[in-house]
């Protein structure tokens, strides 16, 4: 077979694909940039026969090394841009520009991983990505209602929906998922739209997705409240918690009491924000961000109410109504992110961030593990789903060494707990042993024998999720 046309072998070119937000760096021989699925077909057609690896690149802004090559070809998706309605958009499409477009419109599609502006759509799918406002809407996946991808024998499948069984000769799932946001390996899923969903670039070319869109909530209100302690802290959450519960129950009705996003921040975090906006009580130990979609006027009061009783520092709660407003609180919780990176800059050595959720009942366990740890550190994230980001910032190599070890007994932690490794950053190439830990042997061989059947001569994304046939297994 014919090499694709367009075929790119510059290594200058080349080595501005080479790595992710991981920070790890490959290696690739050539590039493809198709801006079409035939293209696309044709190339992983012709990477059949040559029996050559393909790692599909977005936007690498992946935190786990899964668009890093290991040899073989690259295939970009980034001219796969076209835009064919509010709802039908290409793989290669940016997330937030789309959202922004759609946002012009009155519409509004929710998953808001807080790299939207610049992953790919196509990415956010095959990591199943989330963010904060998945306390209400949950991860990707439920946003998207059919994608056209390209196998990795080349084969263009158009419009796969829920309806589409697993191709002939795929296993059926012999795993299950921890009940916990999750985003580590294969979803159990008999479906081919499922399955594609989450499978981190292993299975297939996402080309064009069909999106569920929904018209944008009227107002929304933004609290940034304080608390004097974990346990209040968690006392509240577990109320709010309790109110979105009900009101999802009544057929998703949306009740006032009912956020879209529960953050929270420690009292390391908080004092990052302390150094840049003045109104942060002195006796605040923790803080809550919480975002709540209405229709009529503010639901303000119920909220304070509901503050004053748990506990929660009340009066001394940052309120946004209006856009301007939830600027400045976007700033205050900006402070949290660059402040980590400037210590990141400063320690000279990585940071290591969980990305671990566990069941409702385990969160103050789970807490009181990152608490116990001592190294510095800051925790921060998505409480709502029970999915806290704990960032170690380790000063010199020693703690370093010391932080990888408090990862993975943490992650073991989670995993004990009923939990997931990953709730929606992926396994990637980084945390393979993680994955293989959490599903145990049998499963893992069963994710791996689904992997082969779909793509026997492993070409697609490998060393992505598990070890290749011929390398480590995991
Ligand atoms: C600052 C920052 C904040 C982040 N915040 C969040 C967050 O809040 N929530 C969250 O879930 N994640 C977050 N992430 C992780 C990351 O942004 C998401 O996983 C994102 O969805 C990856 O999209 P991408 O276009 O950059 O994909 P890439 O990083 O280029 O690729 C990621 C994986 O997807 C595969 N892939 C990409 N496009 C396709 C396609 N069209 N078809 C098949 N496979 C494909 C690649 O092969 C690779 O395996 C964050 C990352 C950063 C750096």
């Amino acid at each position: 077979m014919r090499a694709p046309p367009g075929l790119i072998t510059d290594p200058d070119i080349i080595l501005g694909y080479l790595s992710d937000a991981s920070n790890t760096h490959g290696r690739a021989e050539a590039l493809l940039v198709p801006s079409g699925d035939q293209e696309v077909a044709a190339a992983l057609a012709w990477a059949q026969a040559e029996g050559l690896p393909v790692t599909i690149t977005a936007r690498r802004t992946g935190t786990t090394g899964a668009a890093v090559p290991e040899g073989g070809l690259l295939l970009s998706t980034e001219r796969l841009s076209a835009v064919h309605a509010v709802d039908d958009v290409g793989g290669g499409v940016l997330l937030g520009e789309h959202q922004d477009r759609l946002a012009a419109e009155g519409l509004h599609f929710p998953p808001d991983p807080t790299s939207r502006h610049e992953c790919s759509v196509g990415g956010a799918i095959v990591c199943n990505a989330s963010g904060a406002r998945s306390f209400r809407y949950g991860p990707t996946r439920r946003w998207i209602q059919w994608v056209d991808v390209v196998l990795a024998d080349g084969q263009l499948l158009e419009r796969v929906d829920r309806s589409h069984p697993l191709p002939a000769g795929w296993p059926s799932p012999g795993w299950a998922e921890p009940p916990v946001k999750t985003a580590a390996g294969y979803a159990p899923a008999h479906n081919l739209l499922d399955l594609l969903i989450g499978s981190e670039g292993t299975l297939g070319v996402v080309t064009r997705a069909g999106l569920v869109v929904r018209p944008a909530p009227a107002g929304v209100l933004s609290l940034l409240a304080f608390f004097p302690d974990l346990e209040t802290t968690l006392g509240f959450v577990e109320q709010a918690r309790a109110h979105a519960e009900r009101a999802r129950g009544r057929d998703g009705v949306v009740g006032p009491l009912n956020p879209r996003a529960i953050e929270y921040y420690d009292e390391n975090a908080l004092e990052m924000v302390r150094a840049r906006v003045p109104h942060v009580p002195a006796a605040a130990t923790d803080a809550l961000f919480i975002e709540i979609e209405h229709e009529g006027e503010p639901p303000l009061e119920l909220w304070w109410a509901a503050l004053v009783e748990a506990g929660a520092l009340a009066d001394h709660t940052i309120v946004a109504e209006d856009e301007q407003g939830r600027r400045r609180l976007e700033a205050v919780r900006h402070a949290v992110p660059a402040g980590t990176n400037e210590r990141v800059v400063a320690n000279g050595m990585p940071k290591i961030g969980t990305d671990f959720a566990v069941p409702d009942a385990a969160l103050a366990e789970m807490m009181a593990a990152y608490r116990a740890v001592r190294l510095p550190k800051l925790c921060f994230g998505h409480i709502g789903d029970n999915h806290l980001h704990l960032n170690l910032l380790p000063r010199d190599p020693a703690e370093l060494a010391a932080a990888r070890l408090v990862y993975r007994s943490l992650a073991e932690r989670a995993v004990a707990l009923g939990g997931t490794v990953s709730a929606e950053h992926g396994i990637g190439k980084l945390k393979r042993a993680l994955l293989a830990h959490q599903l145990g042997e049998s499963e893992l061989a069963s994710m791996r024998a689904l992997k082969r059947a779909a793509d026997p001569a492993w070409i697609l994304g490998r060393g992505t999720l598990f070890g290749a046939p011929g390398g480590p297994a995991v």
